[in-house]
């Protein structure tokens, strides 16, 4: 699990109303609740980070970790980020802290699972967490 402990789902994969305008959106992840700068994400699996991106906007300061070939992991708007691109990680590895950087209404995790390009989520995280 990509956070320890007792995990609160926020928001599942799938169609629901944009959270800023209200309008039909596709979420391409699973929403858990977490306290800003203070909740430690941590890889979900072995891999190694393949992008880390500090931004004020979209995903904010996000990492994305490859794990075995064509599987992907993917952590949204960290407060802070505790890895380097290209480093190898362990399962339960730090990340990073829970944030609201980016396109957020509150201090979440967005984690996604892509199994094709790394670049677009395309599955439910769900099954891969064994929710
Ligand atoms: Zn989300």
């Amino acid at each position: 699990m990509p956070i320890a402990g007792a995990l609160t789902q926020t928001s599942d994969y799938g169609m629901r109303p944009d959270p800023f305008d209200g309008t039909p959106d596709m979420h391409r992840g699973i929403d858990f609740a977490c306290t800003n700068a203070v909740t430690p994400i941590q890889s979900v699996d072995n891999g190694q980070v393949v992008e880390v991106e500090r931004s004020n906007s979209g995903y904010g300061n996000n990492v994305l970790v490859k794990h075995e070939e064509g599987l992907y992991s993917h952590y949204a708007h960290l407060y802070t980020i505790s890895v380097q691109n290209g480093e190898m990680i362990q399962k339960g590895s730090e990340v990073g802290k829970c944030g609201s950087t980016g396109n957020s209404t509150g201090p979440h995790l967005h984690f996604e699972v892509m199994t094709k390009n790394q670049y677009r989520s395309d599955v439910d995280p769900a099954p891969y967490l064994g929710l």
